[in-house]
């Protein structure tokens, strides 16, 4: 039986980047996944992901992202490509909303920067919207996107450097723990490791079934869409930015058009409940769009609000919405990397650190003792 230090169950954003961290760290590391590289059936593809500072979900994650933009921009520098573009990120809604009340709490707290934008300046730097009477829009410079797929690719490439052994198209049927040692079955083969992260995305609950008081994760469908563009209102090249509206019918982001010719534009709220990841439907449905038209009508009146693409993704939500990063409470060797609830890729690099120190240390000094299984307690 092939022996490791440490055995990760799911090679998608989380897995890769915890690999290379505990490759970093001389580990003898297998990654298992049950579909093939840079698949598009979990929750790390559809190219762009938002990554911003002024947390409006909670203050707490600020110190994660300070050390996650760090851990991004050190990636790049070690892999030469580009991973973050940092073209600002534009919050809009009503004073009270909880994206700009939080956004602004967030940089209270811990002294960032955030920019109020008058009407005149709106139109001045971004002139393709139309922003909602009585809406407030704040500016964060330090926003940006993360080109999703080439981040997992890298940390990927990485850790392969560094002996990290990946086996694709291998799915995890069960495994086992004393504390001390993990055993991991795939079909026909039994591994053996020192150390276990779970790091399953959608599919976190079927690997932590018999864990009493694990929380209920609820998956859903949400649909990527992009769209023609009329103008180079909202071009990268013309300093456009990423955006996100908190309307009254819904939330909504999205990113500057990378090519001129397209934006992708989604809604954050809402999505339909998935009994089983594995069936997910990936066609497109007419109604998956509708509010995102309408918003696109209300306050992006230079896009045409007919998709000429579209990708299905999964969110895996927590009861809060906040992320699980946590060791077993039964298995100190076993670490779990769950419920990221759709605003979790940004983290990858700095918790994909955390995971490997709670593998291999069973503690880590990042702060990520708000996002234990413990709060999820009677
Ligand atoms: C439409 C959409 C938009 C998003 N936008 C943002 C954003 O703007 N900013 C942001 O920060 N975050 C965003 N997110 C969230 C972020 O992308 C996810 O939180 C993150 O990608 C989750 O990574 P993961 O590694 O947990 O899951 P995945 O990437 O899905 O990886 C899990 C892997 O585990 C494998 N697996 C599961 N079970 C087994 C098994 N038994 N055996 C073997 N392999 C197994 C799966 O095959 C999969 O490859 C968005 C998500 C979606 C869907």
């Amino acid at each position: 039986m092939s022996k490791y230090d440490l055995i990760i169950i799911g090679g998608g954003g989380f897995g890769c980047s915890t690999a290379y961290y505990a490759a970093r760290r001389g580990k003898k590391v297998l990654v298992l996944d049950q579909f093939g590289q840079g698949h598009d059936l979990g929750s790390s593809h559809g190219g762009t992901r938002i990554i911003r500072k002024a947390y409006f979900e909670h203050p707490d994650y600020v110190p994660l992202l300070q050390q996650g933009y760090k851990l991004w921009t050190k990636l790049e520098e070690i892999s030469s490509r580009e991973l973050l573009s940092p073209c600002g990120l534009m919050l809009s809604g009503q004073p009270e909303s909880a994206v700009i009340s939080g956004a602004r709490e967030a940089a209270e707290l811990h002294t960032l920067e955030l920019e109020d934008m008058s009407t005149e300046e709106i139109e001045d730097r971004f002139p393709g919207y139309r922003i909602p009477d009585g809406q407030e829009v704040i500016y964060e410079c330090d926003g940006g996107f993360l080109h999703v797929e080439d981040c997992v690719d890298t940390y990927i490439t990485l850790a392969e450097k560094r002996g990290v052994e990946f086996r694709w198209n291998e799915p995890v049927t069960h495994w086992e723990s004393d504390g001390e040692t993990a055993k991991v079955w795939t079909e026909g083969t039994t591994y053996e490791a020192d150390a276990l992260v779970i790091t399953a995305g959608a599919w976190a609950s079927q690997s932590l079934a018999d864990l009493p008081g694990f929380p209920q994760l609820s998956v859903l469908r949400k649909v990527m869409f992009w769209f023609p563009v009329m103008s180079d209102a909202y071009d990268y090249s013309m300093g456009s930015s990423c955006f996100f509206f908190e309307m009254p019918y819904g939330e909504f982001y999205g990113f500057p058009s990378l090519d001129g010719q397209s934006i992708k534009v989604c809604q954050h709220s809402g999505g339909e409940p998935v009994a089983d990841p594995a069936q997910v439907d990936r066609e497109f449905r007419e109604e998956d769009m509708e509010l995102v038209a309408r918003f696109l009508g209300e306050v992006m009146p230079e896009v045409v609000p007919k998709p000429e693409d579209f990708a299905v993704c999964m969110y895996t939500m927590t009861p809060d919405s906040h992320f699980i990063v946590d060791r077993h409470p039964h298995y100190q060797n076993v670490v779990i990397g769950a419920g990221f609830s759709g605003h979790g890729f940004k983290f990858a690099s700095v918790l994909g650190k955390a995971l490997s120190d709670l593998a291999i240390d069973y503690e880590t000094d990042l702060p990520v003792g708000f996002l234990g299984l413990e709060r999820f307690k009677d």
